[in-house]
């Protein structure tokens, strides 16, 4: 049976999954999703004993249905292999009361390695399958961590250009090293002034823009994206949702059927939505908690029903987490409406020109399926502390961000549902805020003797990714202003 892809903002129009891996965006502006969500076709009594490659075949089959078994086997096999630094590729760790799902031993060391190491492979497929001749472009916001793991991702990935944009003043140093410190003939990462929401909507207008378009293709280019409002960035990231249950059931964690929690942290929306897909799909799950941090418009749209972007952003130590306009949550928005366009159309258009849109009561009531929270820079602080000092774990401020926010869902709901944390990050790839956390006094100035000092407190081992840049030449310098990302883009390519 093959599922077709439909754009949030146009729903009479359906298009092949490998047609909307390729675009990106479409081009309405709408994100593209399945026109239903398909059921898994295995039970998890035979999931349980596969690897995670066999998991991610069963999982994405039933998503990306133009592919052949040959193309997908190959893809995830390029994807998943030595270059995570673990066998199981996303090991459960049982802790403090909480299983801690860890997303972060691919080559970049944050989750976006889940996704990014098998876009590439689904992107040159898609282009070969839709006999694309020209070069693709991959044009990239990142708050942090995407951008460096479609950079390794991409480089040197033939018939592919990716050009990253991140905030300057609003990654950490780790992130900022390696992103520009990246190799490949076919990379460009340049610094914007300004913060995260500027890079992606700037990048948004981008793909929106017919005469650019136009223009690129008289020179052999076309656009794809990286971020997670490509398909092809969303359906990897079922698949670790469907593992770990399957592995909870295998190691006798849980029975057969028993439903379990899901908490993430969240910026852009995209991981969560991952695992709303799952649950729709058939894992048992029954609540996701959609943890923030100081940037807490979902909190607030979840308590409340109006999204609304306007007010301060803040620079926090989850960097990329700092997010105001959650891309992902358009997909969210248009099932709750009844796979609406015109609704969707309507709030996204508000979003736009007010910063803010209210849903129906109607809609609220599709929000059971979740429940929120945030955690303040303090709390975040004290909770890497606390762990380490409680069991020597150690979590990185995006995961003590979840960490916080599910142990106060605990206490106020009672609910003792076995929990999987979403971690994201290694604590590698924030030192400083982690080391501040738990041992200030300790405290260095640089950021690889802050590293080293980790090393000494903690059970972890420093990760490849780590030492490939402790002494890599910068080989990126370009910055440029929010107006300039659009001229920025043709100087780099060349066209003019
Ligand atoms: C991107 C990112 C997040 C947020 O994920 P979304 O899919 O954007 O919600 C959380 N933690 C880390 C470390 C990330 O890199």
């Amino acid at each position: 049976m093959s599922l077709l892809y439909k754009s949030t903002r146009n729903s009479g129009k359906t298009v092949t999954a490998s047609y909307a891996i390729l675009k990106g965006l479409a081009e309405d502006g709408g994100l593209f999703v399945p026109t239903e969500i398909p059921r898994l076709s295995v039970s998890m009594d035979e999931l349980k004993d596969k690897s995670y490659q066999e998991t991610a075949f069963a999982v994405m089959k039933e998503f990306l249905t133009d592919f052949t078994e040959e193309e997908l086997k190959s893809c995830i096999e390029k994807a998943y292999d030595g270059k995570f630094d673990t066998e199981e590729i996303a090991p459960l760790v049982k802790e403090g009361g909480a299983y801690y799902l860890e997303l972060y031993h691919g080559a970049t060391i944050a989750f976006k390695d889940m996704a990014l190491s098998i876009l590439p492979h689904l992107l040159t497929t898609a282009a070969r399958k839709n006999q694309v001749k020209n070069q693709i472009v991959i044009l990239t916001a990142t708050s942090g961590d995407t951008g460096k793991a479609a950079l390794a991702g991409f480089a040197d990935v033939k018939g592919t250009k990716i050009i990253v944009f991140y905030p300057k003043a609003g990654v950490s140093r780790f992130q900022e090293l390696q992103m520009v410190t990246q190799k490949g003939e076919n990379t460009s990462v340049v610094a914007i002034h300004g913060n995260f929401d500027n890079a992606q909507s700037g990048v948004k207008a981008m793909f929106e823009d017919k005469e650019l378009a136009k223009e690129l293709d008289a020179f052999g280019y076309q656009f794809s994206s990286a971020n997670s409002i490509n398909i092809g960035r969303l359906v990897p990231q079922i698949v670790y949702y469907v593992y770990a249950y399957a592995k909870l059931l295998k190691n006798g964690e849980i029975a057969q059927g028993e439903p379990i929690n899901v908490t993430v942290p969240t910026g852009n929306f995209g991981n969560i939505l991952a695992a709303y897909y799952a649950k729709k799909m058939g894992v048992p799950i029954e609540k996701l908690i959609c943890a923030s941090n100081e940037n807490k418009v979902l909190y607030d749209f979840f308590q409340t029903g109006t999204y609304d972007r306007n007010r301060d952003f803040v620079l926090t130590t989850s960097p990329s987490m700092d997010i105001l306009i959650s891309s992902n949550l358009e997909r969210l928005i248009y099932l709750l409406t009844g796979e609406d366009d015109t609704e969707d159309r309507r709030m996204m258009e508000e979003l736009r020109t007010k910063g803010a849109y209210e849903i129906t009561d109607q809609m609220k009531e599709g929000l059971a399926d979740f429940a929120a929270g945030y955690a303040s820079e303090d709390q975040v602080k004290q909770t890497i502390h606390e762990m380490y000092a409680n069991t020597g774990y150690v979590l990185d401020p995006h995961t003590a961000v979840a960490s916080s926010v599910y142990g106060e869902y605990f206490r106020k709901t009672g609910d003792t549902r076995k929990t999987i944390i979403a971690s994201t990050a290694s604590p590698y790839k924030f030192a400083g805020s982690v080391m501040e956390a738990i041992d200030p006094e300790g405290m260095e100035a640089d950021e690889f003797k802050r590293i080293d000092k980790l090393r000494e407190l903690s059970r972890m081992e420093i990760p490849k990714a780590v030492e490939q840049i402790r002494n890599a030449p910068i080989l990126h310098t370009r910055e440029c202003g929010i107006q300039k990302m659009k001229e920025t883009v043709k100087e780099i390519l060349g066209v003019s």
